[in-house]
């Protein structure tokens, strides 16, 4: 005699009960956290701003919870972890903080930048940035390597970080990451290892990508809490820089230069000196510069049309 198993066939509806359950309002309560967190990592991952990560997890309590973890905050982008200057406050630097502590080396440079230029902790600045340099960022071995080479933050007292490549060396990494201010600065180290009077042939197409120039050009000038920003700010502007630059118009710098005599880059790349005298200027004395690569990208986009000596 067949055997019929002891149990009872869901009728109609709790059929339909049950398959609502499973496409409907439980399913996602079926996934494991790992799953999710894989999931919110990627978006983390691929954000182009904060809101990209902010609005998945505004959705519910659970992605919210997921959404702080270590994995999730490790692989955001810069741009997900980005924080506009207007918005600094203790919450957003602990918030860094927990994402460095993640391992995220985008925040260790943000704050590293920050803790540097805008809040005067040369020590522990340099200290964020060297963390980030030793994981290859490139724009923290740049960073660091312009620090150096032009003795910002007195990094040579008692709280220098002593670890720290040559700064050719880290300029050298950078550049062999892509990174291009790092291969502009390069090949002025280059050009002037070779000794040269004028710049040889090769040079010039070292420094600026001219097709670049042409492509991006003014279009890509940004609106940044109503600062016209320079071709700097072209679309992959670092969340670091445009940080800077906002600090800077936030803190009223004109005033500032007034009373301590410190100048901002011309380019806008939101660097600004530490000591009176100690950015690369124009022979016009009126624009400074933090490296020889801003100085070369401004001459080309901005500067060439204004500086006196060009017209003379
Ligand atoms: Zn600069
Ligand atoms: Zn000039």
């Amino acid at each position: 005699m067949k055997r019929v198993a002891n149990t009872v066939k869901p009728s109609r509806d709790e059929k339909r009960i049950r398959f609502s359950d499973a496409i409907g309002r439980n399913w996602f309560d079926a996934l494991s956290d790992d799953l999710v967190i894989s999931i919110l990592s990627k978006i983390s991952a691929s954000a182009k701003s904060p809101s990209d990560l902010i609005g998945v997890m505004s959705s519910c309590k659970r992605m919210k919870i997921l959404g702080m973890d270590l994995v999730v905050l490790k692989n955001a982008s810069c741009y997900a972890i980005s924080i506009p200057a207007r918005s600094w406050c203790d919450q957003a630097h602990q918030f860094l903080c927990h994402c460095i502590d993640a391992g995220n080396m985008e925040a260790s440079y943000i704050l590293g930048m920050i803790e540097f230029y805008c809040l005067g902790h040369y020590a522990r600045g340099v200290d964020l940035l060297a963390r980030a340099a030793q994981a290859s960022h490139p724009e923290a071995l740049y960073s660091l390597a312009i620090i150096l080479f032009i003795g910002s933050g007195d990094i040579s007292g008692p709280d220098y970080h002593h670890n720290l490549d040559d700064p050719a060396a880290l300029c050298a990494k950078s550049s062999m990451l892509g990174h291009r201010d790092a291969i502009t600065e390069i090949g002025h180290c280059l050009w002037r290892c070779a000794n040269m009077p004028h710049p040889p042939d090769w040079f010039h197409s070292l420094l600026i990508d001219e097709d670049e120039i042409e492509e991006n050009g003014m279009e890509l000038e940004e609106d940044v809490g109503n600062t016209k920003l320079s071709m700097y700010h072209e679309k992959q502007a670092h969340p670091a820089n445009l940080f800077l630059v906002e600090w800077w118009r936030l803190s009223d710098v004109k005033s500032k230069r007034e009373s301590d005599g410190l100048e901002l880059c011309s380019r806008l790349c939101g660097r600004r000196e530490t000591r009176s005298n100690e950015f690369y200027r124009c022979r016009c004395n009126k624009e400074f510069y933090c490296s020889h690569a801003c100085q070369d990208v401004h001459w080309e986009t901005e500067h060439h049309a204004t500086c006196h000596l060009n017209n003379e």
